[in-house]
């Protein structure tokens, strides 16, 4: 995400409680949701969605958490996400605002052997001007699909709804969408996306695949403008009619920065890119694979894009290490894509006057959520550091190891700790010396 998030100058605060975070288990296999509008302007949608999970534990387990991440912004009274039906598991308990529900197996799932659960749902986008939600007439249906939770060796990890930033990030599986939608609206999505019209008129069906971490649609009265790049990736920006403008500078500037970013990391993987103009009310905008939220303007869109590499191709816990997917992709923003190379503005660890200054920028979104104008140097101080990395490997060395990380880590999870590593690696304890500068590691 990207917000509109104002800087500040004095730094009250705590201790980090900068951890090791463990990877979790690649669980999940599929997805595969076929839903149907049930309000003419794609608001409302029922139908069912088919989950097919490996246990990659080692042990057996006896439930499955899911996130109704839908449930986050506005919680259980109404219920944006419910779960009607499920087979393949009997209903446990809702939790965590009813963003999580416990799903009982009927039997004990052991290491390696698969389930399929089947949900029959119903999801309406709340009335806020959000991810999940609407903005100038188009439905947003960010995190709206129910997902297996992120489980590994310490237990099944349940965070909290974050408004400000993110705790949804997912295993890698493969997604399908079926769509039954009025003709007269327009579906963007992740993914390799088709809209045929239906034979009895009225109605179009859009079908949309993609191997990710989520996935998400938008649905409204909206005009699409396309470019390809030089090697054929095909952008899609989207709008209302009214800001036909915006959409054409979006598609450009989307269409720019994966040019640039691939100058420099392996190249997008997707034949398809996404972007839909619409203003949030958080201001600036919200990444998911494939396809991304932008207010149109032109740092936003770099920024959003720089995301499909830090979040979408190489996850993060985006709970407890926000600063690793922000401020990786901050620095694409600002470093890679910019073509004006503008000065962010970072803290030195020896200017804030608090305990465990050396991590202050590494603290998790629960600490951000009751500190939300400080968030920002979550972003912007990995921009000061890795530029100060860059100086030190030189732009070949640092070019290498960044895409390391993107190779090594794809499809996977990146921590701070193997950030750091990977680094280390190549510029030893110089490179050590910069984290801990700019408030990013443990240590005095
Ligand atoms: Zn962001």
């Amino acid at each position: 995400m990207l917000a509109i998030l104002v800087a500040f100058l004095a730094l009250p605060g705590t201790a980090s409680a900068a951890g090791n975070v463990l990877t979790p288990y690649r669980d999940a296999v599929s997805y595969d949701a076929n839903l149907t509008t049930t309000t003419a302007d794609g608001r409302s949608w029922a139908g069912t969605e088919t989950i097919i999970m490996r246990n990659a534990s080692p042990g057996p387990i006896d439930r499955i958490w899911l996130r109704l991440w839908g449930n986050g912004p506005k919680g259980c009274t109404p219920r944006a996400v419910t779960v009607t039906a499920l087979t393949g598991g009997r209903k446990g308990r809702l939790r965590k605002d009813c963003s999580a529900l416990e799903v009982l197996l009927p039997a004990a799932l052991h290491p390696g052997a698969h389930v399929s659960l089947t949900l029959t749902l119903s999801i309406t986008a709340p009335q806020i001007q959000d991810r999940f939600g609407s903005a100038e007439g188009i439905m947003l249906f960010g995190n709206a699909l129910p997902v297996v939770a992120q489980h590994d060796r310490s237990g099944w990890r349940l965070p909290l709804y974050s408004t400000y930033g993110e705790s949804f990030v997912s295993s890698w599986a493969h997604f399908a969408l079926t769509l039954h939608h009025p003709a007269a609206l327009q579906v963007a999505a992740s993914g390799s996306t088709t809209t045929t019209p239906d034979p009895v008129g009225g109605t179009a069906t859009t079908t949309s695949e993609i191997d990710a971490r989520d996935m998400f649609w938008a649905i409204g009265p909206m005009g699409e403008v396309t470019v390809t790049t030089p090697r054929g990736t095909v952008v899609h920006a989207w709008s209302t009619p009214e800001a036909l403008g915006d959409r054409e500078d979006a598609a450009t500037d989307a269409s720019n920065a994966l040019q640039a970013i691939e100058r420099h990391l392996p190249a997008y993987p997707y034949p398809e890119y996404d972007v839909i103009v619409a203003r949030i009310a958080a201001g600036g905008g919200m990444e998911y694979p494939g396809i991304v939220i932008t207010d149109g303007t032109d740092d936003v869109t770099r920024h959003e894009t720089g995301h499909q590499w830090f979040y979408g191709w190489v996850g993060d816990d985006e709970f407890r290490e926000p600063w690793i997917d922000e401020g990786l992709t901050s620095f694409l923003e600002y470093t890679w894509t910019g073509l004006d190379q503008p000065e962010p503005t970072c803290y030195r660890s020896s200017e804030l006057l608090e305990k465990g200054p050396t991590t202050f920028a590494t603290h998790s979104m629960d600490y951000w959520n009751r500190h939300v104008r400080q968030y920002i140097v979550a972003y912007d101080n990995p921009v000061c550091a890795l530029r100060d990395e860059q100086r030190l490997l030189g732009n070949a060395g640092f070019t290498r190891v960044m895409r390391g990380i993107v190779v090594d880590h794809a499809q996977g999870f990146l921590s701070g700790v193997e950030l750091r590593r990977a680094f280390r690696r190549a510029g030893g304890a110089a490179s050590d010396a910069i984290w801990k500068r700019w408030a990013l590691a443990p240590g005095g």
